[in-house]
């Protein structure tokens, strides 16, 4: 058996091939390759065990899985003893079917990203709304409790950031996306939830007129991926108390946000959101604090980004 190396994309047959320690956890996603979970979990990991010798034998590895095999890849990674796994696209739906449980919040994203080994299968969480709730905090000051929010996106991200604002008290949420089907998806898993009528749908080209003078815009839309892509709203029409928080984080700066800082809003991508939802994973995996300090400085470092001092 050879020994691991932790900057290597892995495959399914390299389980049983290679020895991965004692306590492996795993991304697995496809692409995986430019994934920097890894590097933040990895850094993480090398603070908790200068504190605690028990963190000795973790180290966090990236797996490429085709959706077509993660169905057979769970079952493998349970027999192989991965404590932990993180799930990214595309693979946070599908797994819902392939696991013993799932915890509430999860279910009503309809995501898991997080799953946790026990003798019997493993147990799936999202950890998205948290990361995204501790990003504004951190970034921008911002708290979805009380807070009139424009959620541009019906996908994934943009059900999983729905459901938190509901579950932190919002006072008003504006969903808006380009196919209505998808819109109505996610309203009515919002209208589902207790204080769920605080949700409104509009047109993704038709912002509502009655916003007030401060808010919180939050893009989960895919559009600002590529550096040509427009915005997907016009922040002009906004008030200057508006904050705008975009998921992407890879351009650093989205049009989006271009546009938003221009007009003198705060604004911050969506790096705090990433290093947030992997450090509660780490949290729920190991049963202690994570800073996410060292996962911030080695994401930064793997997108090849400035050092950030805050
Ligand atoms: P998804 O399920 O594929 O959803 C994509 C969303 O973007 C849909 O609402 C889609 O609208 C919209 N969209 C795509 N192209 C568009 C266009 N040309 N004009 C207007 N809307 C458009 O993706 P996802 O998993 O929710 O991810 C969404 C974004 O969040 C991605 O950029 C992803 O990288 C980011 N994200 C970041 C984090 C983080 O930790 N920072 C975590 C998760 C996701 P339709 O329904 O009309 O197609």
């Amino acid at each position: 058996m050879s020994k691991f190396d932790t900057h290597t994309t892995y495959s399914l047959n390299d389980l049983g091939r290679v020895d991965f320690g004692g306590t492996p956890l795993a991304v697995l996603g496809h692409p995986i390759k430019h994934s920097v979970s890894p590097a933040m979990h990895n850094a993480a990991l090398a603070q908790m065990q200068q504190l605690n010798s028990r963190f000795n034998d973790w180290n966090y590895f990236r797996f490429d899985v085709a959706p077509e095999d993660l169905a057979e890849a769970l079952p493998l990674f349970h027999k192989h003893h991965f404590l932990g796994l993180n799930l990214t696209i595309p693979h946070k739906v599908d797994a819902l079917n392939l696991i013993k449980g799932i915890s509430p919040d999860a279910a009503r994203m309809g995501a898991v990203n997080t799953l946790v080994w026990d003798e019997f299968g493993y147990d799936g969480f999202n950890t998205d709304g948290y990361g995204l709730k501790s990003g504004l905090q951190n970034d921008l000051g911002a708290s979805l409790k009380g807070a009139t929010v424009v959620l541009l996106g019906s996908g994934g991200a943009a059900r999983a950031a729905a459901v938190q604002c509901v579950l932190d008290g919002c006072k008003k949420l504006y969903i808006g996306n380009r196919t209505p089907e998808r819109l109505q998806n996610v309203m009515d898993v919002v209208h589902a939830m207790p204080n769920g009528e605080l949700a409104e749908a509009f047109a993704i080209t038709d912002l509502p007129t009655n916003l007030p003078e401060n808010g919180i815009v939050i893009n989960a839309t895919s559009l600002g991926l590529k550096v040509s892509d427009p915005a997907p709203m016009d922040v002009s029409l906004l008030a200057k108390g508006w904050k705008v928080y975009d998921m992407i984080y890879n351009p650093s700066q989205t049009t989006l946000l271009k546009e938003a800082d221009a007009h003198g809003l705060a604004t911050a991508n969506g790096l705090s959101m990433l290093v947030h939802q992997g450090a509660r994973s780490l949290e729920i995996w190991s049963h202690v604090d994570v800073s996410s300090h060292a996962m911030m400085t080695a994401a930064l470092h793997a997108l090849e980004l400035p050092p950030r001092y805050d």
